[in-house]
């Protein structure tokens, strides 16, 4: 048996109508903020991470999947979503654009080389969104506020937010060499690692999983001690937004985010989950990038969460999405006469808005009522030549019982007057008429 690559993942059944309950709620959010959707390719040149992510990131040194394709170009699977979207905002020269600024999400496949575990896979998806073109305070709040919201419309608990400040290039480069200053005499304590990045990435030092039990890791300078004013005072800006959009957040000096590309703001989003706190994702501001990629000097503010984590969430939650049976009509017959009958009738409900299932294996009548209870279709069909003789159809509703014959003209008609709203999934009433990821802000 030929199986999955090792860190892969096979979603479907119940968990793909989660997925696409979740990626259609996301859909219609991003609409209420005007984000437009962005699709960007899943590899492209190695290069465009070696700049856009780091040269001395971990993911750039030990996690990307790199290959030479057969035109010998260095080509890598996209580790996250980022560099791409930068990539085509300056190549589409997106920054001429009159609409400004520009908002994008994507949805989709990341690869990184990492060692498999619960939650953290070698293929998995990620969603973010870019708002590049402003520098406002309210940018960021905004962009913190986004996937605070979206979580908290799924029913996840806990939703809590931690931020920090890198200030501006000024105030991370006086606290990059503070820090430098700081590890040097203690070198010797610190893991391989970080011995290497220490020099080139200090930052990252901070954020190291190795070393974060170290005495010399609880005394280390933060960050805040090292904002010249007009970065103290963005920062303050962004919390005030923060609270008016009533987002929750704890303020975390030791936050840095392991990306080389941050400065000013950065964050990351936790829920509770079986009682601790599960990490969802990160974001920040991120205003060197498009220069740094070759565009003009523009200022950007982003965030970008693991789809994966956010359904290992729900579901160690309890937490149901997506699962309700909508089959409306089952198809049922008997002869070749009424099979043609039964397909021809499919499209036309199918392209009047019908959820239709029919018979595909040639059960006899009595497995057909089976098929069609284990698929809880509200109506059943029940095809005879003679009725259709007749321009007619019997047409029983399965909950009630109660068995009528129609006219063929008349089924759609009654369709539309006998099936019932969905509620929405939401569990509330809203004005959505139950139709799968309705956006609406029910908790
Ligand atoms: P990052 O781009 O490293 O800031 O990651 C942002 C979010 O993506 C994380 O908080 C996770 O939710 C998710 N993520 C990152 N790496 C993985 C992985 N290997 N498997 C699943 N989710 C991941």
């Amino acid at each position: 048996m030929i199986t999955k690559p090792k860190g892969t993942k096979d979603i479907y059944g119940k968990e793909g109508d989660s997925w696409l309950y979740v990626s259609n709620l996301l859909d219609n959010l991003m609409k209420k903020y005007n984000y437009n959707y962005i699709r960007t390719p899943i590899f492209e040149s190695t290069e465009l991470f070696h700049r856009g992510v780091g040269d001395n990131t971990d993911l750039v040194q030990k996690e990307t999947y790199d290959f030479k394709d057969r035109g010998d170009r260095n080509i890598t699977l996209r580790p996250e979503g980022t560099a791409g979207v930068v990539r085509s905002y300056i190549e589409n020269k997106m920054y001429g654009n009159t609409e400004q600024p520009t908002k994008y999400y994507y949805n989709g496949t990341m690869y990184r080389y990492e060692r498999p575990q619960a939650g953290r896979y070698r293929e998995f998806s990620q969603f973010g969104f870019e708002l590049i073109g402003s520098d406002d305070e309210i940018s960021d709040a905004e962009m913190i506020s986004i996937p605070y919201n979206f979580l908290k419309m799924l029913g996840l608990n806990g939703v809590t937010v931690k931020i920090n400040t890198l200030g501006d290039k000024e105030s991370r480069d006086n606290y990059r060499q503070t820090l430098i200053d700081y590890f040097k005499p203690h070198i010797e304590e610190l893991c391989e690692d970080c011995k290497n990045r220490l020099e080139k990435n200090p930052l990252r030092v901070l954020d190291c999983k190795v070393d974060n039990e170290l005495e010399i890791m609880k005394n280390a300078p933060r960050t805040i001690d090292y904002l010249n004013e007009s970065s103290k005072e963005r920062y303050e800006k962004v919390k005030e937004y923060l609270n008016i959009l009533q987002v929750e957040f704890e303020e975390t000096p030791s936050l840095v985010r392991g990306l080389d590309y941050y400065d000013h703001t950065v964050f990351e989003l936790f829920a509770t989950v079986a009682s601790k706190d599960m990490a969802i994702g990160g974001g920040g501001r991120y205003n060197g990038l498009v220069e740094l990629l070759g565009g003009p000097a523009t200022p950007a503010v982003g965030y970008a969460a693991g789809m994966d984590r956010v359904m290992l969430a729900l579901e160690e939650e309890n937490i149901t999405v997506g699962d309700s049976k909508a089959v409306d009509v089952f198809l049922m017959y008997v002869n070749e006469d009424e099979k043609k009958y039964a397909t021809f009738l499919a499209q036309e409900l199918r392209m009047n808005g019908f959820v239709v299932e029919l018979e595909y294996l040639g059960r006899s009548l009595k497995s057909q009522f089976k098929q069609a209870d284990r698929l809880e279709s509200k109506f059943l069909m029940i095809l005879n030549s003679e009725d259709l003789d007749n321009n007619q159809v019997k047409i029983k509703n399965n909950k009630t019982k109660e068995e009528e014959l129609i006219d063929l003209d008349y089924i759609v008609y009654f369709l539309d007057e006998n099936l019932e709203d969905e509620p929405c999934e939401c569990g509330d009433d809203c004005d959505c008429d139950g139709e799968h990821g309705c956006g609406c802000n029910h908790e």
